[in-house]
Order: structure tokens, then C-alpha cells, then sequence
């Protein structure tokens, strides 16, 4: 079972909008970090880089879902490769 150092909500995060990533200060001294792309594959866990660390992410998952959605929705097609 995953432990976590704590359970932080989003809100309480810091949002680095340049880099899309949510993070968080961790007592090592670095920050935990989770990814907007992250949030919106439903994970919640953010990692601090340095340490083995891990927060577990309060948020609300439609908040994120909504964005974007028709960008993540095109089909891929494999079967269209032309052999020349
Ligand atoms: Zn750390």
C-alpha cells in the first residue's frame, strides 16, 4: 500500500503556468511537482525529484477533464502507412 508524506489540495499548490506543473514544497528542500497533463489522466500523486517523497494531489477531476478534451479524442489511424 502507497503512503503518503501528505494529502495537499490544489488549491494549495503553487501552478507554474510556463511549465503547466503544480508544485508544492517538500522538506527536503525541493518541491513536489505534478503535471497538468498528469491531473488530467487522473493521477494525483505529485514526486518530489530529490527525495523518494510523494504527496497525494486533492482535486477535482472534471476541472481538468473538460480542457482540452477534443485535442485528446482524435483517432489514430495505423493502418493508413503507404508503402511506396
Ligand atoms: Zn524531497
Amino acid at each position: 500500500m502507497t503512503s503518503y508524506y501528505d494529502e495537499i489540495e490544489i488549491e494549495d499548490m503553487d501552478f507554474n503556468e510556463d511549465d503547466q506543473v503544480y508544485t508544492y514544497p517538500c522538506p527536503c528542500g525541493d518541491k513536489f511537482e505534478i503535471f497538468v497533463d498528469d491531473l488530467r489522466d487522473g493521477e494525483d500523486v505529485a514526486r518530489c525529484p530529490s527525495c523518494s517523497l510523494i504527496i497525494r494531489v486533492i482535486y477535482d477531476p472534471d476541472e481538468f477533464a473538460d480542457e482540452d478534451d477534443e485535442d485528446t479524442t482524435f483517432q489514430v489511424e495505423s493502418n493508413t502507412i503507404t508503402v511506396a
